[in-house]
């Protein structure tokens, strides 16, 4: 039996696993400070969101710690180097906001080509403007995906079922749903590229000028993975230009992204990183997280 703190929301369901695994839990959501090292020091494992900010010097009130899950994908909050350097594992549940990411890609997607923002803005305004808002058909055109794992798969298998043609590129080369192109072929021939990819010291800027040069005139971008994955300058020259039709940000390189020209401009709908915010997600990442930590300390 462990000692687990859950220091940021955690479901119902969630907890009753870690209970029902034996463990005492000690649910603390919004703990903070001087109560967060008190409430740490007896515990082997401890969850989070993305509330709790869990750096070296909180480590340090934790002695007992081998592991810190986190119920979600990103780990921006966790300094995994300094847990790994005292040997606390980390672990995510990813997975569980796959389908929601995928489905709010396609949302950008469709909002982007029949421009749905900006017709709901003019009609609530009072205006009728049908002839402005002419759009682009999905079926026959080329979706290129730049990552193909768990999300851009998921996004292929939805584009399928809008008769697109999928093709992507991935270092790993074992994945469904679309055709392996080479990079610069995925760029050269999409009418929509979407981006799925972890933000690395290598991805830092995967789309940037020479990358935007590469599309096709017209294309649109999506991004519902990470912030830095493109060069938001080289967007919005691209954007300028009209080499790049419209985009859709779901993720900024600063969240949030006070005063960027993106914000303003046109032709780019936003959203304030929701990607995975959706009921269905909360509650399977908070399932999952919890299944994966009773099984890791079972394991020892
Ligand atoms: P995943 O690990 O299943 O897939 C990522 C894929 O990217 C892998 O197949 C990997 O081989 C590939 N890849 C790595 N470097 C590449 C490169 N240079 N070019 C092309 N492909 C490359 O991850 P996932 O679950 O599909 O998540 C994808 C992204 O979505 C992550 O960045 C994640 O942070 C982001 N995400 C965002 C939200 C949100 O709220 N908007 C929510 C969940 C996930």
């Amino acid at each position: 039996m462990a000692t687990i703190l859950v220091s940021d929301p955690l479901s119902e369901r969630g907890l009753e696993i870690l209970r029902s695994g034996g463990h005492e839990v000690a649910y603390r959501p919004g703990v903070k400070g001087d109560d967060l090292r008190a409430a740490i020091a007896p515990a082997e494992a401890l969850i989070v969101r993305s509330g709790t900010r869990v750096t070296a010097e909180l480590l340090a009130a934790a002695p007992a710690l081998r592991l810190v899950g986190r119920a979600g994908v990103g780990v921006d909050n966790i300094d995994v180097a300094a847990a790994e350097a005292r040997g606390v594992r980390v672990l995510t549940a990813a997975e569980g906001s796959t389908v929601t990411v995928a489905e709010h890609t396609f949302a950008l997607l469709l909002a982007l080509v029949r421009r749905i923002p900006w017709a709901h803005a003019s009609t609530t305004a009072g205006k009728w403007e049908r002839s402005a808002f002419q759009g682009q058909e999905l079926a026959g055109k080329t979706l290129g995906l730049v990552g193909v794992g768990r999300i851009g798969q998921a996004v292929a298998r939805r584009a399928a079922a809008f008769e697109m043609r999928v093709i992507g590129y991935d270092p790993r080369r074992d994945f469904e749903g679309a055709e392996w192109l080479p990079m610069d072929e995925v760029l050269a021939q999409a009418d929509v590229l979407s981006v799925h990819v972890p933000l690395m010291e290598d991805t830092r800027g995967l789309l940037g000028r020479a990358a935007f040069a590469a599309m096709r005139t017209g294309v649109y971008v999506i991004n519902t993975a990470r912030g830095g994955l493109i060069d938001e300058q080289a967007l919005l020259e691209a954007l300028e230009s009209g080499q790049v039709a419209g985009a859709a940000l779901d993720v900024f390189e600063h969240e949030p992204p006070a005063g960027s020209p993106l914000l303003a401009h046109p032709r780019v709908i936003s959203t304030p990183h929701i990607g995975a915010s959706t009921r269905e997600a909360q509650e399977k990442v908070s399932t999952i997280i919890a299944e994966k930590v009773v099984s890791a300390l079972a394991k020892g």
